[in-house]
């Protein structure tokens, strides 16, 4: 996530919500992306800097775990600079300028002048962002999912053109390598089987072996079957788009909530403010006055009720609305409670981190430490692939 302006509810309900399940499900690694933001924010790099920490703790806030999730800064793991200029020299240009965000952005960010080489070049800097961490599943919206498949095309472009034949032995060595702690034993076994009966048998008993690991994430695991399997030729693994659901969070005007549309509640802003800001929002224009009846599907404060009411305070509105029997400040009470009690656990969070900048800067440090392990692990094989390893 790119860290260019202070998180609102539209980034709660559209991406938080679904890293926080993501981390129970699968290994995940969350970046700030500020070598991103540079790519649009060249001239104003305070902002970027502004908003690293307070959008890490946006992300803490909304219940992103760092016991269960990698969290970590873009720039501070450089490898994903020298992935990315590796990959610059087999990426056809064609292919960057057929991307369909780049005329799509320039035209819609005019005031910026965005034929910079960093702004072509920022979906591969996305693909090595992913690909350094030979990620199995990214998740996105819609828009991304061109991005995704570019990714998954210079992840072969780059195995056809530098994977090499490797020997069975090679191949199991370099799988076992990934194992970490079970390495040694396995290597020994998956090589005697190997002496002993030749290629078909050790194949098929050096993938009972996998199975039986309990401790491998299933991207792991598809990834040894490929060294065992597929000639050694698989040094970045391609990715697939974990598509989430849309989640259409609607702002205090109905449209799209967006900083662009100054339609926004923050996640952390104060209760006093969100009451305000609900209070004063649009309804329906043809409530004049409190006795004319009105209709819900005109009125934004209904889309919130979507969000923030079960079926029998939705039904009070789609009643009293159209009959006249309830006031709109009546009606956006429920709406207020609702957002206050989402943000409650937030607020809470938040407080502890902020009373601790010191703890933050500690696990984001933590975390980078952690991808850049991943990260070398992948530069290694980069390098020596491409002949390049001194
Ligand atoms: Fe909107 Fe509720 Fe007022 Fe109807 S009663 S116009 S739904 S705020």
């Amino acid at each position: 996530m790119r860290p260019t302006g202070s998180l609102h509810l539209g980034h709660y309900h559209g991406v938080l919500k679904n890293w926080v399940k993501l981390q129970h499900e699968h290994e995940c690694l969350f970046f700030v992306a500020d070598w991103h933001a540079l790519t649009t924010h060249y001239d104003s790099p305070e902002v970027i800097q502004n908003n690293v920490w307070e959008m890490v703790i946006d992300w803490l806030a909304a219940g992103v775990d760092p016991n269960h999730a990698t969290l970590f800064i873009q720039s501070q793991v450089p490898e994903h600079a020298e992935l990315h200029l590796l990959l610059s020299m087999i990426t056809p240009l064609g292919w960057l300028e057929r991307m369909p965000t780049y005329k799509d952005q320039q035209e819609k960010l005019t005031e910026k002048d965005l034929s910079t080489y960093g702004f072509l070049g920022y979906p591969l800097l996305q693909s090595a962002d992913i690909l350094i961490y030979r990620a199995n599943l990214v998740p996105v919206g819609e828009d991304q999912v061109p991005h995704i498949e570019f990714t998954r095309e210079m992840a072969r472009r780059f195995n056809h053109l530098y994977g090499r034949e490797l020997g069975f032995e090679q191949k199991a060595e370099a799988a076992i390598k990934k194992m970490g702690g079970k390495k040694s034993r396995l290597y020994e076994e998956l090589r005697t089987r190997y002496q002993e009966q030749g290629d078909d048998e050790a194949l098929a008993a050096g993938q009972a072996l996998i199975n039986e690991q309990q401790n491998l994430s299933l991207g792991d695991r598809e990834r040894l079957f490929g060294y065992l399997e597929g000639g050694g030729k698989v040094i970045l693994a391609e990715p697939q788009s974990l598509l989430t659901v849309a989640s259409r969070m609607p702002g205090l005007d109905g449209q799209k909530m967006s900083k662009s549309y100054h339609n926004t509640i923050s996640m952390r802003e104060d209760a006093e403010s969100v009451t305000k800001k609900i209070r004063t929002m649009p309804t329906d224009p043809a409530r004049v006055r409190r006795t004319d009846p009105g209709t819900p599907d005109k009125c934004p404060v209904w889309a919130l009720h979507q969000i923030y009411s079960n079926d029998a305070v939705r039904n009070w509105v789609q009643e009293g609305c159209v009959s006249a029997g309830i006031g709109c400040i009546e009606c956006k009470q429920p709406v207020i409670e609702g957002v206050l009690k989402e943000q409650e656990p937030m607020r809470e969070r938040a407080k502890m981190y902020m009373e601790s900048p010191s703890l933050v800067r500690n696990l984001i440090a933590d975390g980078c430490e952690k991808a850049r392990e991943h990260a070398r692990d992948t530069m290694r094989d980069v390098r020596e692939a491409m002949g390049l390893r001194y």
